[in-house]
């Protein structure tokens, strides 16, 4: 190989996200989703989607909002708070989804960023956040994650036990909870955690169901999914955010 000052020729061709169409894949997106909810005989706007902008800077999130898309997803508090502020000012409408672990040192800020905060997965979490609303007047609706492939390393509360939790989140705690969220292992078949999930909330009398990310959200809106959360299928490849 000849050593030599020029750059590679094509280093910014191979950046992950870089020659992304994301209103494009937005479209395409947004139109596979209408197409899964008239197959399962549901209606076109009975599943909702959240886009999923972890790692994605203001640059490709902004092609994304112009293209009327309201409802994210960011996975972190601190890179949330570093990302959302400015576009949330510009953009009233925008509904910001926390859907990666919350810890209870960052329920503060959580609650006065997020709109909804989909992983609410245990009672310590589930107090401070109550304590937290109330100090802050301020009440972002919750979904209750749900740990359908009883994975160790993963959140979310275990299937047994998720009945206690929704009474003690719900009734005891008072917090707006719409419905449940889960991550199914990524060697299963996923259909079968969507239809538990789906079996947990009809139990509790809960219509919202957070299912399905780029690789599945059709199989999950077939299983009655009313919030898909998609990332790459938008964004294309994660970047690696500091
Ligand atoms: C990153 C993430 C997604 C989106 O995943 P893609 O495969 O990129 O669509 C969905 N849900 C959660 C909880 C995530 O962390």
């Amino acid at each position: 190989m000849a050593l030599t000052d020029e750059p590679a020729a094509n280093t910014a061709d191979n950046t992950p996200g870089e020659n992304v169409d994301v209103a494009a894949n937005l479209a395409h997106v947004q139109a596979s989703i209408a197409a899964a909810a008239k197959a399962a005989g549901r209606g076109a706007g009975d599943a909702a989607l959240v886009a999923v902008s972890k790692t994605q800077g203001a640059e490709a999130i902004l092609p994304v909002i112009q293209a009327g898309q309201q409802l994210f997803g960011e996975n972190r508090v601190q890179e949330a708070q570093v990302k959302w502020p400015d576009l949330k000012a510009a953009n009233p409408d925008l509904r910001l989804h926390l859907i990666g672990p919350l810890q209870t040192n960052k329920v503060k800020d959580a609650v006065a960023l997020f709109d909804v905060i989909e992983t609410v997965d245990r009672p310590k979490l589930a107090r401070a956040l109550a304590r937290e609303m109330a100090a802050q007047s301020r009440q972002p609706d919750c979904f209750i994650q749900v740990n359908t492939g009883e994975e160790d390393q993963k959140a979310g509360v275990w299937p047994e036990d998720a009945d206690a939790f929704v009474a003690l989140v719900r009734d005891e705690l008072g917090l707006n909870v719409r419905g449940l969220m889960c991550i199914p292992p990524v060697d299963e078949e996923c259909s079968l955690h969507f239809a538990l999930l789906r079996e947990i909330a009809r139990r509790n009398d809960l219509t919202e169901l957070s299912m399905g990310m780029s690789a599945d959200y059709e199989t999950a809106i077939q299983l009655g999914a009313t919030l898909v959360r998609v990332g790459t299928a938008i964004f294309g490849p994660r970047k690696s955010y500091p």
